[in-house]
């Protein structure tokens, strides 16, 4: 920051005290306006009520008439000096319903008496108000003390200026940094501490984001290692003893087509894995009818495992989502794949969609199934996560880690209920498409 700039800083900060100071002085002076004309017409209600009380008590007050009239008729009002003539002649009579006048009165020089007076105090308390500015000011900059303070350090730190010097440090210190994981970056030096902080947040972050990568790469080999070996262990059993015996020939296609199916499976969940998080992934989002989306799964399911029973409920008005149908797809099919491969046969599988809350929607699968321990929820969207339980069962552990990715790429998020042997309810929840 420049000391031009630091000057406006200031010049900012004092304009806005003088603004704040002058607007208590004005709510001041509107208040004390109000509070006098008030006043005028409290007095001269009283003064007038006393008047004509007093002026024949014999009468009752309520039976009286009132009227205002003018001493001397004034035909038309052609200049002020007319206007005058017409307030001074301004009479107020109250007579009695017999007729008798019981009191006449010449308003106006009590009237002005009355507003002169207040006028008086008014302005006494107007000028007091125009004082009263520098207390306010005073008291403004008191409680904008903090803010000031504020404004002085940032000044302070913006006035450090790294010379060239300074520049030839960093330069060196990140030349020279080793590329370990414990490696930190350390210039020594006071004004840099801001940078150097920065600096090693940032490497932090790259370093976990390295260590996940390492990670992932590390189990999909892993993962890729068994059926290439049951694929190599049975290729080699064929070449042996295939070519005589029947039965290790029928076996062993068996299993490397099982093998080569499943590991199909892995490297495609790996690919799209891969794909989205180097941002190749691209969505293209359209008005999706949830109900006929999930009527489409719920048929496909029919036709696909005749194993379950499957179930369908829909709202009777349509439910719009904006989505990328093919994708939102995929992820109700990873659903409806794991209720039926964690469900008994012949156990039911619910397929609904629904309202949740005012502005959004969902779709839900829900089984009879093996279930869930809650230390399995809570890891169940990591990568390669499998439960114990789930272990006899066949797969890769990849499905719900791609159905979060394409959820989170939706805005939505998954709600889930799951009771160990009394099965699993996942719930997807989208923001409601409500144009027309
Ligand atoms: P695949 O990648 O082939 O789908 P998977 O089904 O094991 O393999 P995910 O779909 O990611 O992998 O599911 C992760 C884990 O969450 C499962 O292994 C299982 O332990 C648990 N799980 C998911 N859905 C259910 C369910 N409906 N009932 C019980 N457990 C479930
Ligand atoms: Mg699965």
């Amino acid at each position: 920051m420049s000391s031009n700039q630091n000057n406006n800083v200031r010049g900012r900060m004092s304009s806005i005290r003088h603004r704040l100071a002058g607007q208590r002085v004005r709510m001041k002076m509107g208040m004390h306006f109000f509070q006098s004309i008030f006043l005028i017409v409290v007095m001269l209600a009283v003064w007038l009520a006393a008047r004509e009380y007093m002026a024949d008590v014999a009468v009752p007050f309520f039976e009286r008439s009132r009227s205002l009239t003018l001493a001397s008729p004034i035909k038309k009002v052609d200049s002020f000096y007319d206007f005058v003539n017409v307030v001074r002649t301004l009479r107020y009579t109250v007579t009695s319903k017999a007729g008798t006048v019981i009191l006449q009165e010449m308003i106006i020089a009590p009237v002005a008496l009355i507003v002169a007076f207040s006028s008086g105090l008014l302005a006494l308390q107007l000028l007091g108000d125009l004082i009263s500015y520098s207390h306010e000011l005073r008291r403004v900059k008191r409680l904008l003390a903090p803010i000031d303070e504020l404004a002085a350090q940032a000044e302070a730190i913006s006035r450090i200026e790294l010379s060239e010097e300074k520049y030839h440090l960093i330069e060196e210190k990140i030349t020279s940094l080793e590329p370990t994981e414990e490696a930190k970056l350390s210039f020594g030096d006071e004004d840099l501490m801001g940078v150097e902080r920065a600096m090693n947040s940032l490497l932090t972050r790259i370093r976990e984001s390295n260590r996940q990568q390492a990670r992932f790469v590390n189990d999909a080999s892993h993962e890729l290692r068994t059926p290439i070996a049951v694929i190599e262990g049975y290729a080699n059993m064929l070449a042996r003893w295939g070519r005589e015996d029947e039965k290790v020939l029928d076996e062993s296609i068996t299993a490397i087509q099982n093998e080569s199916a499943h590991m199909k499976h892995l490297v495609e969940q790996l690919l799209f894995l891969a794909r989205g998080d180097a941002g190749r992934t691209v969505l293209n989002p359209v008005r999706v009818d949830l109900c006929e989306m999930m009527q489409t799964v719920y048929e496909e399911s029919l036709m696909i495992d005749e194993g379950h029973i499957y179930k369908y409920s829909c709202p009777v008005e349509p439910v719009y989502v904006l989505a990328d149908e093919g994708l939102l797809k995929q992820s109700v099919r990873i659903l409806v794949d794991n209720a039926a491969k964690y469900t008994k046969p012949k156990d039911e599988i619910l397929l609904s969609v629904g309202y949740a809350g005012y502005n959004e929607v969902y779709v839900q699968v829900q089984d009879t199934g093996i279930g869930m321990k809650e230390s399995d929820v809570e890891h169940m969207f990591e990568r390669f996560y499998r439960s114990d339980e789930a272990r006899s069962f066949g797969g890769t552990g990849l499905g719900l880690s791609i159905a979060k990715w394409i959820v989170d790429k939706h805005d939505g998020h998954f709600e889930i209920t799951s009771r160990e042997e009394l099965g699993t309810r996942i719930k997807i929840v989208l923001k409601k498409d409500s144009n027309p």
